[in-house]
This record gives structure tokens, sequence and C-alpha cells, in this order.
């Protein structure tokens, strides 16, 4: 009976869900948060003719034209993209400039991965040309390889180490093997690139493979490239190896600005770049080496789909490695448009896409900055149409995303104090495909996203993107009480944001509330930083008639229009003390758990959770008054002007002064890459990452720099409630 009465709530939830956006959104009432309701009236007049510009066919021009050729950072085609995308901006009657940095950054001089003994084998290193595919035998492409390697000559015994995160090294040391003296080639996964070469070097390596299993992204998912979209035998992930986790950016300028004429590290100096040598290859080049290898059978769970005994060595097999790079410093060009706005010129809302790819780079990047030129070529049409945003609206195409952030975070630390009083919110996107909208950042924004994804009309099934991503939450819950727990909650869940994207200076460096979102998990494949992530391959198997490009621009357009005209910007902050007392309780379990202490004392962080909890709830529980009675409308404009300032400085508030332990660079508290992780998020990162390694102390003095920046934050707030309430003013 149980059973059957959840059943039927459950029923009826689902079919609320299913009634589509419209019956959703009705839910939500009249008016529009954050706005008076004549302002509402207008700011939804502007923005369903902003929805109705963005044009497929247009999309598609843009990757066309911008991913016609190789155009990596330093290439001649770069550059070519960087004028046309500025004359793009200008057509749009924005203006437009671009702004210069040099960066360093390695090409490939030499590169070998032979296998001496048993036999003889000579890896290809090499990608070649599909018939089919036009663009994929041009030349100016960049071999095979990942940037800021150490140059080196070696041969040793190979070992695989699996994917080559800190567990695989534990496994390995219970099997007795050690990898010191030898080359490990480990697969791609599980962690950032980076950290597979880190840590083999700090199990001390000589040198390392990272090769791409069809397990992973090839065969064993679906047909390769040409008939289908996985990674065909001789594909070859790119890609950079710097130690991002501890910064990003220019290698010889960190935390300042790679303008012409700063200062610069010298290559001895720099603290971020790889010890060994390091090459990708593809699972062609990888199966002789691996079949070649003796010793013990590789534990289940780290065999592939090769066709081959999987077994870990150390040896017979032994491997030649090379690697030598050019160390010459290129100018990155960040394309910068800015449209000035009316009433609060000096908040800005920046959106950002990189343009630069490993090779074509039609996936990643240009179908997310050919979305992008779609937003500013609306906003341009609404201009002329008398649209005036309040705020300031800044689009910036970046350069030098794929070796190390470079543009987006060049420009950051050299804007870093104008960010820090102007910047509003920072949104980004990198790439686009079909599918389910995917959102992560600021959880002070997660309301926002929702509300805006209700207004988004999914191309493939008509209803809200944010109807979609719920019935997906609700067949994905495994149990009746997880798919109500699915439909109780009010908001849909965005995740924290570690790296990997442009996003990180603004968000973990300056502390700019910052959004990153695209739309995919539809369409799979296995190009990713290949020769074949190009033109063809996206028109075939990726979002082909460009829709989800549609959508993507309509949803950063709505969001940057509500951004930018709003009269109350619509930062919440009571989703931000839900989302960290999940962190907390993590870490709870992590004082419990195996090796776990159960002295460690979270209570500080507990009470300035509950702090934060009141004054959220106070917060909210005033704006909805102010909003009812609609008395906040009616403040002069400077006070709302200081009201806003409060709500989008907030976030720098959750900054540490000293930074992170072993990383000053990295200033969020709540939100980090993973020291050992690379792109998976670390959250509240300085006392988790210490209560990983035992290292209690270091753990009390990150926990006393949390509470004191959930302090200052929880302040902020309350001094925003005050400014609401304050009818005096
Ligand atoms: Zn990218």
């Amino acid at each position: 009976m149980q059973l059957r009465s959840s059943a039927w709530v459950l029923a009826g939830a689902i079919a609320a869900a299913a009634g589509g956006s419209a019956a959703i959104e009705a839910q939500q009432g009249p008016g529009l948060t954050g706005f008076s309701r004549a302002n509402a009236a207008t700011e939804l007049e502007w923005e369903g003719k902003f929805k109705a510009i963005p044009d497929p066919d247009r999309i598609r021009a843009n990757m066309k034209q911008l991913a016609a050729e190789p155009h990596n950072l330093g290439s001649p085609y770069q550059k070519q993209d960087a004028d046309w995308i500025l004359n793009q901006f200008k057509s749009f009657g924005l203006d437009a400039k671009i702004e210069q940095f040099d960066v360093l950054f390695p090409t490939p001089l030499e590169r070998k991965v032979e296998l001496v003994s048993p036999g003889h084998y000579q890896a290809a290193l090499k990608e070649p040309p599909i018939a089919e595919d036009p663009t994929s035998g041009q030349s100016g492409q960049l071999p095979t390889y990942v940037a800021y390697s150490a140059d080196g000559d070696v041969t040793a015994p190979l070992v695989y180490v699996n994917y080559g995160v800190p567990e695989d090294y534990d496994r390995l040391a219970a099997l007795g093997i050690s990898v010191k003296g030898k080359i490990v080639i480990t697969r791609y996964g599980n962690s950032w690139r980076g950290i597979k070469p880190k840590l083999a070097y700090a199990h001390g390596a000589v040198g390392c493979l990272i090769y791409s299993d069809p397990r992973d992204d090839g065969y064993f998912d679906g047909d390769v490239f040409p008939k289908g979209p996985y990674r065909p035998s001789q594909g070859v992930q790119r890609g950079s190896v710097m130690e991002m986790e501890k910064y990003p950016g220019d290698p010889a300028t960190p935390g300042w600005g790679a303008t012409a004429g700063a200062k610069r590290l010298a290559r001895e100096e720099i603290t971020n770049l790889q010890k060994i040598p390091v090459l990708p290859i593809s699972y062609g080049d990888a199966e002789p080496l691996l079949k070649a290898l003796g010793g013990p059978m590789a534990p289940v769970e780290w065999r592939g789909a090769l066709p081959i005994t999987y077994r870990v060595g150390p040896g017979p097999a032994t491997v030649h490695l090379v690697v030598k790079s050019d160390w010459k410093t290129v100018p990155a060009y960040d394309v910068v448009a800015r449209i000035p706005g009316s009433t609060f010129p000096d908040d800005w809302i920046v959106r950002g896409n990189h343009y630069d790819g490993w090779v074509n780079g039609a996936a990643d990047p240009i179908s997310g900055q050919s979305a992008l030129l779609e937003e500013a070529r609306a906003y341009g049409e609404l201009l002329k149409q008398g649209w005036k945003p309040k705020r300031t609206i800044i689009y910036c195409a970046w350069d030098g995303e794929e070796p190390a952030l470079l543009g987006s975070t060049e420009w950051a630390e050299t804007h870093a104090e104008e960010l820090q009083q102007h910047g509003v919110v920072y949104i980004n996107s990198d790439g686009n495909g079909r599918g389910y909208l995917n959102a992560g950042g600021s959880h002070s924004l997660e309301s926002f996203v929702n509300e805006v994804a209700k207004t988004i009309t999914d191309p493939e099934t008509g209803e809200s993107a944010w109807t979609r991503l719920l019935k997906r939450d609700l067949d994905r819950a495994k149990t009746d009480k997880a798919k109500l727990a699915v439909m109780n909650g009010d908001d849909i869940r965005i995740s924290a944001l570690g790296s990997g994207s442009d996003y990180s200076p603004f968000l973990q460096h300056d502390g700019v509330a910052s959004l990153s979102i695209g739309y995919g998990g539809e369409d799979g494949g296995g190009v990713y930083h290949s020769i074949y992530d190009d033109f063809y391959w996206y028109t075939h198997f990726g979002d082909t008639h460009f829709v989800y490009g549609r959508a993507l621009a309509q949803t950063y357009g709505t969001l940057i229009m509500r951004l930018a005209d709003a009269d109350v910007l619509p930062f919440r902050f009571t989703n931000v003390a839900s989302t960290v007392a999940t962190y907390e309780q993590e870490l709870e379990d992590l004082t419990k758990g195996p090796g776990g202490t159960k002295g460690f004392d979270l209570v500080p962080l507990n009470e300035a959770l509950a702090s934060l909890r009141e004054a959220a709830s106070a917060y909210d529980t005033a704006l909805a008054a102010a909003e009812r009675d609609g008395g906040i409308y009616k403040k002069p404009a400077a006070d709302l002007a200081a009201l806003n300032k409060l709500l989008y400085q907030s976030e720098q508030k959750l900054l540490s002064s000293e930074g992170l332990p072993e990383r000053p660079w990295y200033k969020h508290t709540l939100y980090a890459p993973g020291f050992y992780t690379g792109y998976g998020v670390k959250t509240l990162p300085g006392v988790r990452e210490a209560l990983e390694r035992h290292d209690w102390k270091t753990a009390a003095v990150q926990e006393a720099a949390l509470v004191k920046a959930l302090g200052a934050y929880t302040a902020q707030i309350s001094a925003a409630t005050a400014r609401l309430t304050d009818s005096g003013q």
C-alpha cells in the first residue's frame, strides 16, 4: 500500500512535469525576478525580439569560416580568424578591438616513440587524412604532441599505470611494482592529462606516454570516424600538460598580464612545467607497446578494449622516447567588443568563448564561438531598434585557451582591479553539442539559471530546456524516494566549476561570479583535439543542423539581457548555503572514513554555515517583501546601484587573500581544480585536500580561512538586506 500511494504521488508529479514548459512556467506567476512590473513587460518584449534573431544557417556559416584551416595559437589562420571576428563585431555596429598578449607556447621540433626491444616498432605519431573529409589533409596542422612537456631523450622499460591517478600507484605498490627509472604508459580519462606525467614523475618515472584506449572513446563505444563519430585507430588527443592546478595562463607571467614589456620569468624559474618528456599516442601506436609488456596481468578494471592481454610490466618492452620543443613566445589576440550600458555603465557583464583550436577545432571551440557571434549580431540588431541595456556588456573571443587558458587569464590578470570593481558576472561557453543543458557555476546564480532555462525551447522536444533536464533527472533517479527528491527540489542543481576553460581566472582568481553553459549528452564521439574535429565531422555527427547552436545563443542572450537590464541583480544566497552544507557533509564523512580523525573539529565551519543560512534567508524574505509592495523599484537609481554592487561583489568575499596551499593563484575558498585530479573540481578545496592527505594542521588553518571568508560573505549579504529594508532611503 505504501509503495502504491507513493507511486501515485509520483505519477502525478511526473504528469505535472510532462505537462510542458507552459504549465510549469505558469506556476512562476506574473512578473520577472528583479524587474519592476513595467520593466518586466518591456524586458520580455525585448527578449522575445532577441530570441527570434539567431539563425542556424549563419551559425553554420560562421563555423565554416572559422574552422576552414588549422588555427592554433600563433598560426597564420588564427590571425585571420582574429581579424575576421573583429570585423564581424564591427559590422554589427559594436565597438571592438584586439588586445594582444605575448605568451610562451612550445611547439614540437622533434618527436619519437619506438619500441627497441623485444623486436622493433616505430610509432607513426601521425593522423592520416580521410578521403571523405576535405580538411583532414590540410597543411599547417600542429603535429600530435602535448604542450609544456619537458624536452628529453630517454630509453627505459615500460610500465602500464592505467589512468595514472593516485589510486593506480597504490595498486602498483601493492603488486610490488615500481615505476622508478621507467617510462609509464597511461590511458586518457579519469583525470586532467597534466596530472598523469606529474604523478609519474613524483613516483620516479623518466618519461610518460598517454594513449586513447578504444574503450574510452573508440570502437568500444560505436563506429569510428568516418563511418561514425568515434576515434579511429590513429586518432590522437593533443592537449596541454601544463600544471594548471598550480596556475594557468602564460607560465612566464604568473599573476600579472603578459603585456608588452612586462617582467617575465626565465624558463628555469617557472614552476608549472612538466619535469619529464611526455607524448600522446593513438591506440594504433599503443597496441604494439602494450602487447610487448610482461609481468602480472593488469587488474580487471585496468583492462581496455584492445585485442590483447593487458599486462603491467615492467618490461620486457623497452621504449625510446624523444621530445624536443621550440620554446617560443607568440602573440595571443583577444578580440573584445563592448556595448556600453545606459544607466550603470560601470557594471560589466562579460561573455567569452575561445576561438583557437588544436587543429581545425570545429566542435571545440568554434561551435560555441559561432553561437557567440550570433548573440553579438542579435544585440547589434536590437540596438538599432532602440534597445538600451542598463549595464555594459563585454563580448570576448579568447585566443590560446587550448595551451593554458592564455588569452583569458592574461586579460583577467591585466584587468583584475577593474574586474573586481565592475565585474558583475562572467559567462563562458567552450563549444556546444546536441542534447541537454549543462550548467555549472557560482551557486548564487543557480536560481537565475533555472529561471532562464524555463524560457528556452529545446529544439528536439519542443518543451523547455529546463523540463527536459528535469525529466532526465527523474529517469536517472533509481528509487521512488530519489524521484520525489527530484520533484521536490525547487531548482535543478548546477555543478561546481573546477578548471579546463576560460572561467577559471575570473572565478578562482578575481572572484567574479561565473557561469559555464553548453548543450550536449546526445552526440558522443572521439575526435576531441584531433585533426578530425572539423566541419565535416560536426555537420555529420554533432549539432548537424545548428539548432542547438541557436538554443545556446538564445540561452546566453536571455541570461545576459536579464543581467544587463535588471533593476535588482538576480543573486540568491539560499542555494549557496544549502550547496555548501552538502560539501560540509562530505568533509564530515571524510573525517569519519578509514584513516579519518574523529577529533577533527568542523564545529566552526558548521557555525559559519548556520549564520550564512540565516542571512541568506533573511535576504530572500526582505527581497520578496520589497518586490511585493514594489517599494524597491521606487528607490533612487543610486541606491539600487549600491545594492547591486553589494550583490555582485559578494563573490569576492569568498576569496582568501593567501590563496590555497602551494598554489596562491587560486583564491576561491569554495571551488578549485583538484591538485591531483586537475579538471575535476574540489569543493572547499583547502580543507578537503588537507583532510584527504591526513594533514590535520593544514586542514585547521584552511578551515579558519574558509570560516573567515564565509563570515565576510555573510556580512555582505546582511549589508544587502539592510539596504533593502532601509525604507528611509
Ligand atoms: Zn575548448
